[in-house]
């Protein structure tokens, strides 16, 4: 009787343990990524906002982006990293660096029964969100990226914009969509209940300025909190990718208001993965990650009493550069330099400020740099227009900070994991090492081929 009453005893611990097992199994992975988001720029964000999620996850790790050379990581090469567990070269969409194709995680798990989402705040088919779903040897192979898409079996995609073929047009790409069962949809309407299972949203998403008031473009935390809520209806569970991905642009352009602006709305993004998080926590795990730093900021040893002087600007400065354009060839030099500190809320500029932008401007009116032919002026200004790149800076530097470089550089990026698993991503080095972490926690084991 009593080693009836054990063996009983023993086979509901069996059962009850293999409940906790199943219990504590994650079914929901959300990776964010924020194209270009370097650690300074997370700092410089902590500190306009302080209430940011970004800084609350309880594992941080620092995370290296060189790509298989050693040398710094473009967005391909990185996301192939992210999205498949390998070292490559720059171009590389998810093949190795024998331009051999690799097998990303996304893939895998759609094979194993989840849902598979692919969210980006830029083009659908550029480098970062591709790497999970298509195989080329080169990033610039827009149509064969495309094809690679209708492919791919995913559930749910959503672009702020699209690489499209020359002499294509969104219709046709929807024709192509078509063919394979996909439906393209232009406009997102959050709160409407949609069919999520196999729709590509193309809509904009570029972040809202004061002057837009009114316009709500910046969709990428709604359409996040949407795609979660669709497919977690599989039971199975999903694999969700995020990428903000003009924070990188920003870094680019060496713009402060840009880069903070698009960090705003990626932090909200990750905001509706933890809103998801909180009602399933036992279920579901968040990575927050980058796949290089674009522009490397530097912050002063000592910020201004008040940084907050790149909220004041009104509008895009790509638009500002464009209505600069207009007016510089029938405008003296005091004029346009009155209209720039106008546009970026710069006031009574100082001399030395005065000075620099006199410089800018002669360097603007000089014939050869309309060909950007001067290497000089290249490492100077980019290939952006010199004076508006010069008030940028000034505001920049009256904001406490200056950047490096218009190019991306090797500096470690910074990776979180907030959920069941966490503690396995405090072992994270490279990015590689990322999918081959979640495959770790959703099935004891790495899954991905070496
Ligand atoms: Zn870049």
């Amino acid at each position: 009787m009593k080693s009836v009453k054990a063996m009983c005893l023993f086979v509901f611990l069996l059962c009850l343990s293999s409940v906790w097992a199943a219990e504590s199994s994650v079914k929901y992975v959300f990776l964010l990524i924020g194209d270009g988001m370097g650690p300074s720029m997370r700092q410089y964000y902590q500190h306009e906002y302080p209430d940011t999620v970004l800084e609350r996850f309880p594992v941080t790790v620092q995370t290296g982006t060189d790509n298989v050379f050693g040398k710094c990581t473009d967005s391909a090469a990185s996301g192939t990293a992210i999205a498949c567990g390998i070292k490559t070269y720059n171009w590389a969409i998810g093949v190795d660096k024998d331009q051999r194709p690799v097998v990303s995680l996304a893939k895998l798990l759609r094979d194993r029964g989840y849902s598979i989402g692919v969210i980006t705040s830029v083009s659908l088919n550029d480098a970062t969100p591709a790497a999970h779903y298509a195989n080329q040897k080169s990033r610039k192979d827009r149509p064969g990226i495309l094809a690679d898409l209708c492919k791919s079996n995913f559930d749910f995609f959503a672009g702020g914009s699209l690489y499209l073929p020359p002499k294509h047009t969104l219709e046709d790409f929807g024709k192509l969509l078509k063919k394979s069962n996909y439906e393209l949809r232009t406009e997102f309407l959050a709160g409407k209940s949609q069919l999520a299972d196999r729709v590509v949203y193309i809509t904009s998403m570029s972040p809202v300025w004061p002057k837009d008031e009114g316009v709500k473009r910046h969709v990428l935390s709604d359409i996040t909190a949407f795609a979660a809520d669709a497919l977690s209806e599989n039971p199975k569970g999903f694999f969700l990718v995020v990428e903000g991905g003009a924070i990188d642009s920003g870094g680019h352009t060496n713009d402060l208001a840009r880069t903070m602006r698009e960090m705003v709305e990626f932090d909200k993004a990750v905001q509706s993965a933890l809103a998801f998080q909180k009602k399933h926590p036992r279920e579901t795990l968040i990575i927050v990650t980058s796949d290089h730093d674009t522009g490397g900021l530097n912050i002063a040893p000592e910020l201004p009493a008040d940084t907050t002087l790149w909220k004041k600007q009104q509008k895009d400065a790509l638009k500002i550069e464009k209505e600069f354009a207009k007016i510089f060839p029938q405008s003296s030099d005091e004029e346009l330099i009155a209209f720039l500190s106008r546009a970026f809320a710069m006031g009574e500029l100082t001399a030395a400020e005065k000075t620099a932008m006199q410089k800018a401007l002669k360097d603007q009116r000089d014939p050869e740099i309309a060909d950007k032919k001067k290497k000089e002026y290249r490492s100077m200004y980019g290939y952006y227009n010199p004076v508006v790149i010069q008030m940028l800076r000034l505001r920049d530097a009256r904001c406490g900070v200056s950047w490096t470089t218009f190019s991306h550089t090797p500096r470690k990026v910074l990776t979180n994991a907030g959920g069941p698993g966490q503690e396995l991503f405090k072992n994270v080095r490279e990015n590689s090492d990322i999918p081959r972490t979640i495959s770790k926690v959703l099935f004891g084991k790495d899954i991905i081929p070496q």
